[in-house]
């Protein structure tokens, strides 16, 4: 370690469950954050300044004004530039620790793309928003026995809990069947509040170091709380360990095979709508060219925004999806995408 980091990571150091030998290990560490939104950006946040040696950030989405009360890697100035989530955040953390490696990937994690997306890496991070996300990167961390840790936060709650494949109970374990579509509050139904996201980022972020320093006192418990009424506990997930479900103990991957088909889906927290790729990735100059006889373009080497109709932004990206904004109508973003994509 140079004098710089010795100094850099003394406080750290001097905790003693970590330690030099704890601090060499999240050197050499590569993580997968799969989102940059507010779970994943804390997490981000909390790994590059501890020294993490290689961060991959993985985000399908470009800032809004309403991610800007709890996603902490963004500012007023990234909202109007326009770069993907996943550039923003690595240019914020480029900043904030040079030493380190960072990936960032502007990508959808769908059944096609999970296995290469969360290739390579010693631990996956959840800062998604969605279950199909979620038990994409659970079947990838069983196939490859890859240790991951979940979180989620809406309204004031939150729950956290890392797992280790084989070792303590899965996702599937924990949910057998994932929810219908709108049985579940979302943030944009129920709301959150910024706080909620930070203790659920920052518990993630202390689950991955434990996991990477192989420190496993608190294994195979998920925290739950709630900030507003107070309460926080743990819930001990040993008896689900003990009998797993097929997915960790089976080898089945549903999401993986694509026997849970995704489809266009409304995102978290926006009112927008992604549509998958009809052919993969597209040549995003041409793209621009075409929009700009319909409307105002802004266009980078990820993105193509185009405002095509009254209140209504299209944004096409390099792998060939698609977000419509100022609609949550999927029939309607298909339509628009058709019109102005040919797709
Ligand atoms: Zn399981």
């Amino acid at each position: 370690m140079s004098a710089f980091d010795a100094d850099r990571y003394s406080r750290q150091t001097r905790y003693a469950p970590l330690g030099v030998a704890g601090q060499e290990r999240l050197a050499g560490a590569r993580v997968a954050v799969a989102g940059c939104g507010a779970l994943g950006g804390v997490v981000a946040m909390a790994l590059a300044r501890a020294g993490v040696g290689h961060l991959r950030l993985i985000d399908r989405d470009v800032p809004e004004p309403s991610n800007l009360p709890r996603q902490v890697l963004f500012d007023e100035g990234d909202v109007a530039a326009g770069l993907p989530k996943a550039v923003a955040s690595a240019n914020t953390l480029a900043r904030i620790n040079s030493a380190i490696r960072i990936e960032a990937v502007v990508a959808d994690i769908t059944p096609t793309s999970a296995m290469d997306l969360l290739a390579g890496v010693d631990l996956i991070v959840d800062g998604m928003d969605n279950f199909e996300a979620r038990f994409l990167i659970n079947e990838v961390a069983c196939r490859r026995s890859i240790p991951w840790v979940h979180g989620g936060a809406i309204g004031a709650e939150g729950r956290v809990l890392a797992i280790v494949p084989g070792r303590t109970a899965c996702l599937r374990c924990l949910i057998p069947e994932p929810p219908a579509a709108g049985a579940v509050p979302t943030c944009d139904t129920a709301g959150i509040i910024g706080p909620a996201a930070l203790v659920v980022g920052a518990v993630e972020a202390a689950e991955a170091v434990k996991l990477l320093v192989c420190a496993e006192e608190t294994l195979g418990r998920m925290l739950v709380f709630d900030l507003w009424t107070g309460t926080w506990r743990t819930v001990d997930l040993a008896p689900l360990a003990a009998g797993g479900c097929p997915t960790c103990r089976q080898a089945d991957h549903p999401w993986l095979d694509g026997r849970m088909v995704g489809r266009a889906a409304p995102l978290c927290g926006r009112d927008a709508v992604q549509v998958p790729s009809a052919g993969g990735p597209i040549d995003l100059a041409a793209v621009a060219e075409r929009l700009a006889r319909v409307g105002p373009v802004a266009a980078n080497r990820w993105i193509v925004r185009a405002d095509v109709e009254q209140g209504i932004q299209l944004s096409v990206f390099a792998d060939g999806r698609a977000i419509v904004s100022g609609t949550r109508e999927e029939a309607r973003a298909r339509a628009i995408v058709a019109r102005y994509l040919g797709a």
